[in-house]
């Protein structure tokens, strides 16, 4: 299998597997969406609210504020030894206290005071509630390790999706250079330049064959290499998208290690 990095950003990888089978593909993109943990708020002690948003509600908000993830230094509850509230191995405080001394005050995510500077809300202007004057909240909100299988506000991705490699042919010798197939390509795959058509962007191709039903002549023809598969992975801002698939792979390696062992315990 061979790995090939399209494009990247700071929250956007898009990456090429290639020489391997949909059902690779498939695992790798749901342990991305379920297993690969994430910090985020997952209990709050509301000590006073006086705002209009109910306490569930404040504590709902709280808990989707993606927060930038540690996964060196923090274990998942689940796996670790302390079994209790206070532990800093899994578990870690943030307080919020606002009082609005004016009509129509926003408070944000980064009104949050952290316990770890590490982990941190991944933007400072998430809006949590509007108070109006004298409208007060006061908090404390505990976060955690957690994964996506357990609730979507622990996935670190807020897209990851694949598709398979297109192909794009044309017959130069039944093309008329209509231009009919550039016009309809909704992706602007294709070009018209001194009377032929050009392929400028193959990979951006959604493979809705819109070109091939529009060509009268049967001159281009739209496939998909089922062995190859385009990623595209946007990260919430936890972990950067490199350490999503690196953490995936890691869990993947793991799980397939446990199967081999079960199965050679099964025959011994
Ligand atoms: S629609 Fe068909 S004939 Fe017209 S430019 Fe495209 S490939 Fe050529
Ligand atoms: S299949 Fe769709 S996206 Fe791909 S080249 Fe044809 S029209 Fe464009
Ligand atoms: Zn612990």
């Amino acid at each position: 299998m061979n790995v090939r990095i399209i494009s990247r950003d700071k929250n956007n990888l898009k990456f090429m597997l290639e020489d391997t089978g949909v059902a690779f593909a498939n695992a790798l993109r749901r342990i991305i969406l379920a297993e690969v943990p994430t910090m985020t708020i997952d209990e709050v002690i509301i000590i006073e609210n006086t705002s209009p948003l109910l306490d569930e509600i404040l504590a709902h908000r709280l808990g989707l504020i993606p927060l930038k993830t540690d996964l060196e230094n923090y274990t998942l509850p689940e796996e670790c030894s302390c079994q209790g509230a206070g532990c800093t191995q899994c578990q870690l405080t943030f307080t919020l206290e606002r009082e609005a001394e004016e009509e129509g005050v926003i408070v944000y995510s980064g009104e949050l005071k952290y316990q770890d500077p590490l982990v941190v809300p991944v933007s400072d202007k998430i809006p949590i509630v509007r108070l109006a004057r004298g409208q007060r909240i006061v908090l404390e909100a505990y976060a955690s390790l957690g994964r996506g299988k357990d609730h979507a506000k622990y996935q670190p991705v807020s897209t990851c999706a694949y598709k398979y490699k297109p192909i794009v042919q044309l017959e130069g010798d039944k093309c008329e250079a209509c231009g009919d197939c550039v016009e309809i390509c909704p992706k602007g795959v294709l070009d018209l330049k001194n009377k032929s058509i050009m392929i400028k962007d193959v990979l951006n191709c959604s493979l809705c064959k819109a070109c091939e039903e529009q060509c009268e002549f049967d001159a281009i023809h739209v496939d998909s290499d089922d062995s190859s598969f385009i990623f595209n992975i946007e990260s919430s801002g936890a972990p950067p998208p490199e350490e999503i698939v690196e953490r995936a792979i890691e869990i993947f390696s793991k799980k397939v290690k446990e199967l081999k062992s079960l199965l050679a315990s099964k025959k011994s």
